[in-house]
């Protein structure tokens, strides 16, 4: 059993340690056209099929970690 519990930012489901990719992390960027000291950035926790499944169709098919194992 883990210690620590990761909670899906996207379904708020648990998730389990049982599939290939997850726990993942998403990151986002603040100001992202501006300099580095006024950028600011934060992680969260989802499956990876949920964050797979909120990409516009045509941004998805980068997302390929199943090609890359
Ligand atoms: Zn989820």
């Amino acid at each position: 059993m883990a210690l620590v519990r990761y909670h899906c930012a996207i379904c708020g489901e648990s998730i389990d340690d049982g599939s290939q990719f997850d726990p993942c992390g998403v990151s986002i960027f603040s100001n992202l056209n501006k300099h580095e000291s006024e950028q600011l950035e934060q992680m969260f926790f989802c499956h990876y099929e949920c964050f797979k499944g909120s990409l516009e169709p045509g941004v998805r098919e980068y997302l390929n970690f199943e090609d890359q194992k």
